[in-house]
């Protein structure tokens, strides 16, 4: 292989580190999370800003013989924002090839278009609470398939009202799945139970598991 050709297969690595996944399909099980650097976005609640300028430039081989020391079946591609690498795609499809579970965390801000359809899907949809909903890419919501799900990061009640108002609009509960989490520390996940159950809302309510477990850690 050309140097240009192995250069072209290079990823912008923040961490990979082995944890028990804390949201989603695959909450509980132990996951490797491989983390690329960069976000386009700057969503007033991020907790992985650290991702957001820092990491080294891997070669997709030694990403993938990272991951694979960790002895796990389960792994997650998240940031910063993965897509924002085009060779995010090929991670993807290689750790397909390879037989893993494997998920992707994304913003919902870029096309997901060329994710490999082996992949479970978490797409964000941004609340006003976020100060980023002006970046959700509606085209994306054709693209989903029963396997992906969307998830919604509950700041207040406005944004509750307004993620049920935006469910309704789009009809969102007839694609995948869709998660209602509340932010960390700004609503209490009691309010958002209640809230959902008094309008019988087609969604799942979801705490970070990891996040109970570890609070802020970095890495975990
Ligand atoms: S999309 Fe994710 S990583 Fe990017 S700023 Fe928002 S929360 Fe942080």
């Amino acid at each position: 292989m050309s140097v240009d050709a192995v250069k072209r297969e290079r990823l912008r690595v923040n961490e990979i580190f082995h944890s028990l996944q804390g949201e989603a399909d695959s909450v509980g099980f132990r996951t490797v999370f491989v983390r690329l650097t960069g976000c386009p976005l700057r969503c007033r609640y991020c907790d992985t800003e650290y991702a957001f300028h820092a990491g080294d430039w891997h070669d997709l081989d030694s990403v993938l013989e990272s991951v694979r020391k960790f002895d796990a079946t389960h792994v997650c591609v998240t940031g910063g924002e993965p897509l924002a690498q085009p060779n995010c795609l090929k991670l993807l499809e290689r750790l397909c090839d390879r037989g893993f579970h494997v998920s992707l965390e994304t913003s919902g801000a870029l096309d997901i278009a060329a994710v490999d359809t082996r992949v479970a899907r978490v797409v964000d949809v941004k609340t006003p609470g976020s100060h980023e909903s002006a970046r959700n890419r509606i085209e994306n919501f054709d693209l989903l398939h029963a396997r992906d799900q969307l998830k919604f990061v509950i700041c207040s009640r406005e944004d509750y009202d307004w993620s049920k108002e935006f469910l309704r609009e789009h009809g969102l509960t007839q694609r995948c799945g869709i998660l209602f989490s509340p932010s960390y520390s700004e609503v209490s996940p009691t309010a958002l139970a209640e809230w959902i159950l008094e309008d019988r809302l087609p969604v799942r309510f979801q705490l970070q598991l990891h996040k109970i477990l570890w609070g802020d850690t970095p890495g975990k």
